[in-house]
């Protein structure tokens, strides 16, 4: 089962880069999208990132058999809302957003009737908007679908193979252990990169220049992660709070233990936990995740 006429709500750099990539890799297949900005759906024309940019989400959707909602995770259930009217009764309704168990939910609720299969793309980039998308973004990258319980395996198999010819690898997963998945490989490290930066730019001892100019010694690293969308990351925070809050009290836990070590003067501890990290590191280099390259001037975290 293919599909041949895919809608995407929400115009920006994960709706876009769908649009994009449809539109390169299968070709034939109709594109359509809807956002809520005005600026954005002039942008999106401009762009092509859909053939068809509506001015009303329900037109967008009319006759799609797949159906993209790409917004922010706390307008997931406003947006699926918004659809309703103008959706399939056989469409397969799917997402983008970052934490899977509270938007699975806001789905069902909001289009009971309709098929829906939640999925989590692992690709993006410190930018957001209709300008940041482009068509190699999921190239390479990990999709996570997250079926409800009972969903129809031919339906799934539909979803995981439009990823995969999107160029994307795909993994199914059940929602609660994606949200915990995702908050220790990207919520924590991300809450941890905001509250670097934001520690930086309050100190009084060292000037922010110094802090820009010196920047190269790791805190570059986190400015970058730190530099991403603030309502993006404000609706993860909210709608992945108990997998986050479980994360982040581990992380809490650990990071006594090092505060511990550096009081003692215990190297050896230090030591151990670092060579343990760098292994890490190394392992997502040969499984082609990152390169080994400074990451100055690249644009291709998720
Ligand atoms: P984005 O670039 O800001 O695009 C989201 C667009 O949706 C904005 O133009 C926004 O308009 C619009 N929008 C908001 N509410 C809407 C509604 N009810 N109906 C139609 N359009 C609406 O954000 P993004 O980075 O593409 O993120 C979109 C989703 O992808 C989020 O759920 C996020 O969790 C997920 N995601 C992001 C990344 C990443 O790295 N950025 C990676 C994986 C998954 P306004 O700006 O006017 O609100």
């Amino acid at each position: 089962m293919s599909f041949a006429h895919v809608a995407v709500i929400g115009l920006g750099l994960l709706g876009g880069s769908i649009g994009l990539a449809v539109q390169e890799h299968l070709k034939g297949i109709a594109t359509s999208g809807y956002d809520s900005d005005p600026e954005v759906r002039r942008r999106a024309r401009e762009r092509g990132l859909v053939q068809q940019v509506h001015e009303d989400p329900a037109d967008a959707v009319r006759g799609a058999d797949l159906v993209i909602l790409c917004v922010p995770v706390g307008a997931m259930g406003f947006a699926a809302s918004a659809i309703a009217p103008g959706l399939r009764a056989d469409a397969l309704v799917s997402d983008v957003g970052s934490s899977k168990q509270s938007i699975s939910r806001a789905l069902a609720e909001a289009l009971p009737h309709h098929c829906v299969i939640p999925a989590h793309p692992v690709a993006g980039t410190e930018d957001s908007g209709p300008d940041a998308g482009f068509a190699t973004l999921f190239h390479q990258r990990w999709c996570i679908v997250t079926p409800p319980d009972g969903a129809d395996p031919a339906r799934v198999a539909a979803l995981v193979s439009f990823w995969e010819d999107l160029g994307a690898l795909v993994e199914t997963m059940e929602p609660g252990h994606h949200d915990m998945v995702l908050a220790v490989t990207s919520h924590i490290p991300h809450l941890i990169a905001y509250t670097i930066v934001g520690t930086a730019s309050d100190l009084e001892q060292v000037t922010r220049s110094e802090v820009i100019k010196f920047s190269a010694g790791g805190f570059r690293d986190f400015t970058r992660i730190a530099a991403s969308d603030p309502t993006m990351w404000r609706d993860v925070f909210l709608h992945n709070r108990e997998a986050v809050l479980e994360m982040l009290d581990r992380f809490l836990t650990d990071l006594a233990l090092m505060r511990e070590a550096i009081r003692a003067g215990d190297g050896e501890t230090m030591f151990d936990l670092f060579t343990k990290t760098r292994a890490i590191r190394r392992s997502i280099v040969a499984l082609g995740q990152d390169d080994a390259r400074p990451d100055f001037g690249r644009k291709d975290h998720g």
